[in-house]
């Protein structure tokens, strides 16, 4: 990862600009519920790693949501160990990759959980109410829909940065980081 540092209290802006829908849910679901299960800790804290949060700073906000439910003897002696092993500072030291849609696609996945791709998980109505919740236009939910119904997860993931990314060239998805920076090019330059 070499990344300029990425600031955590921009996260819910970056989130609604260049996340694709998997981190989107991940994002929304732990500012509400305040808590996320352990496959989405690992999709979503992977991906943070990816675009450029530091391990002090990926602590700082885990904890900060997650103190809004538990108390933070809690945290750090169930969660911080996790957060700290995903960066390579604890257990084996393995430097872990941000997952990618493959991986993630193909995640178990059971009713009641946040990680895994939506353009699988959720059903046609759940995917409708995302895309517009997502500023989609009708048209536009019906061809990512439609895509998703066909088992097409990565061309749906690709029409919807068409659809949220206006004038830009058609690009394949094949990872959630990609996504993010092609979509900080757009936005950024
Ligand atoms: Fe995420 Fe990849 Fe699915 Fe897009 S296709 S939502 S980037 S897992």
């Amino acid at each position: 990862v070499n990344k300029d540092k990425i600031d955590i209290r921009q996260l819910d802006t970056l989130a609604e600009m260049s996340y694709p829908l998997c981190m989107r849910q991940l994002h929304q679901r732990l500012r509400s519920a305040h808590h996320l299960k352990h496959f989405g800790r690992q999709q979503y804290g992977l991906f943070l790693k990816g675009i450029g949060v530091s391990l002090e700073d990926a602590l700082l906000f885990w904890r900060s949501e997650f103190t809004k439910g538990m108390d933070p003897d809690k945290f750090e002696r169930s969660y911080a160990y996790n957060v700290r092993h995903m960066y390579g500072r604890e257990g084996k030291r393995a430097n872990y990759a941000p997952q990618n849609c493959m991986k993630i696609i193909s995640a178990p996945f059971a009713p009641g959980q946040f990680h895994g791709c939506p353009f699988k998980t959720l059903d046609p109505p759940g995917l409708t109410k995302a895309l517009q919740g997502n500023g989609l236009s009708v048209l536009a939910q019906h061809e990512v829909v439609d895509l998703a119904k066909k088992g097409h997860f990565q061309l749906a993931c690709s029409a919807f940065f068409s659809h949220t990314h206006k004038g830009s060239e058609q690009i394949l998805i094949g990872h959630p980081n990609q996504y993010f920076d092609e979509s900080q090019r757009i936005f950024t330059g």
